[in-house]
């Protein structure tokens, strides 16, 4: 809801109120009179109102509106529709009011309100005494003959009347009073509930009447009744919390969470409310603890528990009472919460993270809840679980990004989204021949820290795309791995790259070239055959020519990779292990396989001169590669301490911004020729 729309809810509110509790007074102001007169006249009209407050006291039960604003059912309105039916309106709305203060009072709500609420009752109760009136049954008025058919029919008439009046009443209140929109399914729920409650409570009235008129001592048995009443609401209202509830942390549970969903989302006013597509302010944030299966594996399911219980406690404390926390199964938590503004997604996940930045201590154990979170912003038409798919899938990709990430949910990162399969489509266009000049290879040279020469080059993928522009070769391939086009892309690599060691070749330059894989590639033997024929249709040496996979492709499907892998060395080819040391860095994968380069990984190489644990990370691969006779390549080096480092080390050659970034063949060429002399370092 916006400003100007609250302000405007806010006024609509006041003169609701105010118009209601002007017909209360007015109409009490009118009877007031009369009403004193019967009251001295009948005593039992004390014991009637007495009997009324207490069961204001003893409150029957609460149900949330869609505003969880509280609506109170209290039994107190069987008590003074008895008072009616026997003495007349203006005792009732006394003994009403006199009522409504007492619950206002137990409850803690403000007076103002109850005021408000004692005209609602004012103009049902005006209804029914309207019936009465017609009908003028017997019984309650003076001693004379009863007419039973016609009695009844007036008394029910008159009890209708109530229902109808105080339903629209309610209905009006929630809509102009609140800005609940009508079509609201948990609205009319709500009301509808309401009134059965109270149809339930009004038809003991005519037995209390009745009662009051032949001996008053049966009135106070009916609290036997209310009190089963009672019972029964308040179980069945504790069961509909508890399916909404997780029972372990007391966090809402994925339906709460989606009757949350709704209720915010009825609370958009018509007027604010944003055309299909657009962003309603709605947004998801959902996380899972890192390596929570590890604690509830190592230390049981009593400290796993107790873990959960802390983090549910945490993010409780941490968020705004506005954010709404569930815990949606597992170790898997949510918070939902409305905003206009744009950056709240952002400061709720930082909030949410930082929580979770100490660990949790049980038992002396200091456990580690960090999380990776996924946002998901709500767009207006969509349902709960398309932006729960959303968070999801935002969630899943900042798992893979590692350690607290944060990733917000863009239709690229999801498999599946339509966009992603736009990405796939424009992909296989752009293999196409039509597709000629949007997708490229750029070569980023690899030095020598010995002697500054230029051994090898690394061919990586760079595709222009004709509508959004350059495309991270990261999101490319994510795309791509997903899908058959993963194989069409690596020939086209194989062909480019081959192509341009015949051309490097013929122009007397001597270089390896690496390529990359996927995991997709190394599962068939499409790959080793289709590199065989190319190098051989080009006549270029196979050890000329590299492959380069990543540790995560061999942990995929071991057997099957390492055929592949055979298979390309059998060729001639090199193999070099990329991003060494991200993975599980097996050093069985060095024994076993036949590698001949291991790249070192950006992360260690960057931090190796400030931290000693990377520098030494990077200083036994070198010095265990060197062993085995296996080659290394620091990747990703930017500035000279860092090349000086790895000089001292040993490693072998270095890759990258210092030396230069990747560039298209052409460009390369003229780069290679005057060499600077600066990059030979004396070790
Ligand atoms: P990679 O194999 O680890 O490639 C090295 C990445 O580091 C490249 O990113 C490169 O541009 C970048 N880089 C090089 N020097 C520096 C430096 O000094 N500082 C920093 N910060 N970065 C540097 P790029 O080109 O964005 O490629 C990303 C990844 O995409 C590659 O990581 C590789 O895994 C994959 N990739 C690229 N081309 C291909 C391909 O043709 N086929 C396959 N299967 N994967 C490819
Ligand atoms: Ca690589
Ligand atoms: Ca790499």
């Amino acid at each position: 809801m916006d400003g100007t729309t609250a302000l405007r809810v806010g006024w609509r509110r006041r003169w609701y109120a105010v118009a209601m509790a002007t017909v209360a007074a007015g109409t009490v102001a009118v009877l007031a009179d009369d009403a004193i007169r019967v009251a001295i006249a009948h005593p039992q009209i004390w014991l009637m109102t007495g009997l009324a407050l207490v069961a204001g006291w003893i409150t029957i039960v609460m149900l949330a509106t869609p505003q969880r604003i509280p609506m109170v059912i209290s039994p107190a309105i069987c008590f003074t529709f008895a008072i009616l039916l026997c003495w007349g309106l203006g005792p009732a709305i006394l003994a009403q009011a006199l009522a409504l203060a007492v619950i206002a009072w137990r409850r803690r709500r403000p007076l103002a309100e109850a005021a408000q609420i004692w005209g609602q009752y004012t103009l049902a109760f005006l209804a029914a005494a309207a019936m009465l009136w017609l009908g003028d049954p017997d019984p309650f008025e003076r001693d004379g003959p009863t007419h039973i058919a016609s009695d009844a029919v007036t008394v029910l008439a008159a009890m209708i009347a109530w229902l109808l009046v105080f339903a629209t009443v309610e209905l009006l209140h929630a809509v102009v009073g609140r800005g609940t929109p009508l079509r609201c399914p948990g609205l009319r729920r709500v009301v509808a509930n309401h009134v059965l409650f109270k149809a339930a409570l009004l038809s003991m009235s005519p037995v209390l009447a009745v009662a009051a008129h032949i001996n008053v001592g049966f009135v106070p048995l009916v609290f036997i009744p209310l009190y089963a009443v009672q019972r029964l609401a308040r179980l069945s209202a504790d069961r509909d919390q508890a399916a909404r509830m997780d029972p372990l942390t007391g966090l809402a549970n994925r339906a709460g969470l989606r009757n949350r969903f709704q209720e915010l989302l009825a609370d958009i006013p018509k007027s604010a409310r944003p055309a299909p597509g657009a962003p309603t302010g709605l947004v998801l944030l959902m996380l899972d603890l890192d390596r929570f299966k590890h604690v509830n594996d190592s230390l049981g399911h009593d400290v796993g528990d107790r873990v959960l219980t802390a983090v549910a406690n945490r993010l409780t404390m941490a968020l705004p009472t506005t954010a709404t926390v569930a815990r949606l199964g597992g170790d898997e938590f949510a918070v939902l919460a409305a905003s206009t503004d744009p950056g709240e997604a952002e400061r709720l996940g930082s909030a949410t993270l930082r929580a979770l930045t100490d660990p949790v201590a049980i038992d002396g154990l200091q456990i580690d809840v960090s999380a990776s979170l996924g946002i998901g912003h709500h767009a207006a038409g969509e349902d709960f679980g398309k932006l729960m798919r959303h968070a999801d899938v935002a969630m899943y990709e900042a798992k893979k990004l590692g350690g607290s990430s944060v990733v917000t949910y863009s239709a690229i990162g999801d498999h599946n989204s339509p966009q992603r399969l736009h990405l796939i489509a424009d992909l296989r266009d752009a293999l196409l021949p039509t597709g000629a000049g949007q997708l490229a290879l750029h070569y980023q040279p690899q030095v020598s820290l010995a002697t500054g020469e230029v051994e090898g080059v690394e061919a990586l993928l760079r595709w222009q795309h004709p509508r959004l522009g350059p495309i991270p070769p990261a999101e490319l391939l994510t795309v791509a791995e997903h899908s058959s086009v993963m194989q069409q892309l690596t020939a086209y690599v194989v062909n480019e790259v081959v192509a341009q060691l015949a051309a490097w070749q013929a122009q007397g330059i001597q270089l390896r070239a690496s390529l990359n894989v996927s995991v997709r590639d190394l599962y068939s033997d499409d790959l080793a055959t289709h590199l065989a024929r190319r190098l051989a249709e080009h006549g270029v040496p196979p050890s000329r020519l590299q492959v380069e996979i990543t540790e995560s492709a061999l942990l995929a499907d071991p057997s099957r990779v390492q055929a592949t892998v055979n298979q390309i060395a059998a060729l001639g080819c090199t193999i070099a292990l990329d991003d060494f040391g991200t993975g599980y860095s097996s050093l069985q994968h060095l024994r076993r396989l036949p590698i001949g380069e291991v790249k070192l990984d950006r992360s260690f190489v960057a931090g190796m001169v400030d931290n000693p644990g990377d520098a030494a990370i990077i200083h036994s691969i070198v010095a265990m590669a060197r062993l085995l006779g296996i080659r290394t390549v620091a990747e990703g080096v930017e500035d000279e301490p860092t090349r000086l480092a790895l000089a001292a080390a040993g490693c072998t050659l270095v890759q990258g911004w210092i030396t230069a970034p990747a560039m298209p063949a052409a460009e390369l060429a003229s780069w290679l020729v005057p060499r600077p002399p600066a990059y030979v370092t004396a070790v």
